[in-house]
């Protein structure tokens, strides 16, 4: 059974995602392994050092597509794969979502174009369960900006209108799958947010 946790920047994802796991996996009945996106094998992490370097911050919206989905495709053949054949709860922080809201919409590739170089590089392997972080741009970027104090007092218009553009990317994948993708309102205290992420798994886990 394939988990993904999707949000925009400062939705609080990593933390709520230890801590669902942490609520929930004394009550799986089979092995489980928790994973992240870009990354979650030695060759992808590789490879998101590469993309998440400021160095490299001209790098093409193009190859920046291509680098992630390259990454996506040897964690799936490495790590999650192999987990789910042997049977295991697969708990992956970002997942192609990711890709499409922030190279499909947030760099203008469109999430047409971005769906179909990852459904090469996933073979159309899906999620079972996509849990959506909810928080406006605005408030998660100033989240971000109070915890590194002082850094970043000021949010960068281009900034936000990016992480705008995510989010309304994000909506509109949200639209398109809700069968798959529920979404927890998570400007609400942490331990409630965690609370509504481990209801809607429990209801979802096959017995
Ligand atoms: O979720 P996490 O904080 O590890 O993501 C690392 C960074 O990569 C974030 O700043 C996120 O905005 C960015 N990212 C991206 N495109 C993706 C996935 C992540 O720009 N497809």
């Amino acid at each position: 059974y394939f988990i993904s946790f999707e949000g925009p920047d400062g939705s609080g994802k990593s933390t709520v995602l230890k801590q669902v796991v942490e609520q929930i996996s004394p009550r799986l009945k089979t092995q489980y392994l928790v994973t992240r996106e870009p990354g979650g094998s030695k060759i992808a992490e590789k490879i998101r050092q590469l993309i998440l370097d400021p160095v490299n911050e001209e790098m093409s919206a193009k190859t920046e597509a291509l680098l992630y989905a390259a990454a996506r495709s040897q964690h799936m053949f490495e790590t999650v794969i192999p987990a789910l054949k042997a049977g295991k709860v697969v708990f992956s922080d970002r997942f192609v979502d990711s890709s499409l809201a922030y190279q499909g919409a947030g760099r203008n590739l469109g999430i047409a174009a971005v769906k179909q170089i990852n459904d090469f590089a996933t073979s159309k392997i899906e999620p079972d369960l996509t849990i959506f972080l909810d928080i406006k741009p605005q408030i998660g970027l100033a989240r971000i900006a109070q915890e590194r104090a002082g850094q970043e007092d000021r949010l960068e218009q281009e900034q936000l209108l990016f992480h705008q553009k995510v989010y309304e990317g994000y909506h509109e994948v949200n639209a398109a799958y809700p069968d798959r993708i529920k979404i927890v309102d998570a400007n609400k205290a942490l331990n409630l947010v965690v609370a509504d992420c481990v209801k809607i798994i429990a209801n979802h886990l096959p017995a």
